[in-house]
């Protein structure tokens, strides 16, 4: 299969002049490094990937926990898994000032109304977790009181397996969730829509 990767620095959005030239060929240090080596050698960037980036350097959780999971969930803060290296160690007690919500255990059908309202009060762009098999699907809770899955009511980013999840399997989430907001992927209520 053809490398289909950007191989000049316009692929990337940088927009000089002389990259944007008809008749230009890649300039020698684009032929030398190649676009991506060369681009974070010099630290070149766009202000969109420049955002991106420091939005996922203080995506703040909002401080919800609903079962068991939640006790995994709050471990990360601890020093030994520390996610205040991300700069996310400030879990915030008011949706407004909160950008991720990380479902962390079982939703039950009376939960899920204060659950939406919580998504809704959050500012935009703004991601959610479902952490673990309950918040996915319903685990093995399969009754008429859990909800088979928090993506019915708001739109899921990142789902981790497990039952539960250690805190390394929600650190790697978070981690694949910044690669994935780095790299331009759009958050989930503007891929799939918010049920309504
Ligand atoms: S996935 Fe397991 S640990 Fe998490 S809420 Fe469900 S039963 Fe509890």
């Amino acid at each position: 299969m053809a490398d289909e990767r950007p191989t000049r620095l316009r692929d990337y959005g940088l927009q000089s002049e002389r990259l944007l030239w008809p008749t230009k060929g890649p300039s020698r240090f684009e032929q030398e490094m190649g676009a991506e080596e060369l681009e974070r050698a010099l630290g070149l960037t766009t202000l969109e990937k420049a955002v991106r980036w420091a939005q996922t350097k203080s995506m703040w959780p909002d401080t919800f926990g609903l079962a068991c999971c939640a006790i995994e969930m709050m471990s990360i803060v601890s020093a030994r898994y520390d996610i205040a290296r991300f700069g996310m160690e400030a879990f915030r007690s008011s949706p407004r000032q909160a950008d991720l919500l990380i479902v962390s255990g079982r939703v039950a059908h009376k939960m899920a109304e204060p659950l939406r309202q919580i998504y809704d009060q959050m500012l935009e762009p703004k991601w959610v977790i479902a952490m673990g098999v309950c918040a996915s699907s319903g685990g093995m809770f399969n009754n008429y009181t859990i909800l088979q899955g928090v993506d019915r009511i708001v739109p899921v980013d990142i789902y981790i397996p497990f039952c539960p999840p250690r805190p390394e399997a929600l650190m790697e989430g978070i981690i694949r969730l910044h690669e994935a907001h780095q790299a331009g992927v759009p958050p989930a209520y503007e891929r799939v829509g918010v049920a309504t």
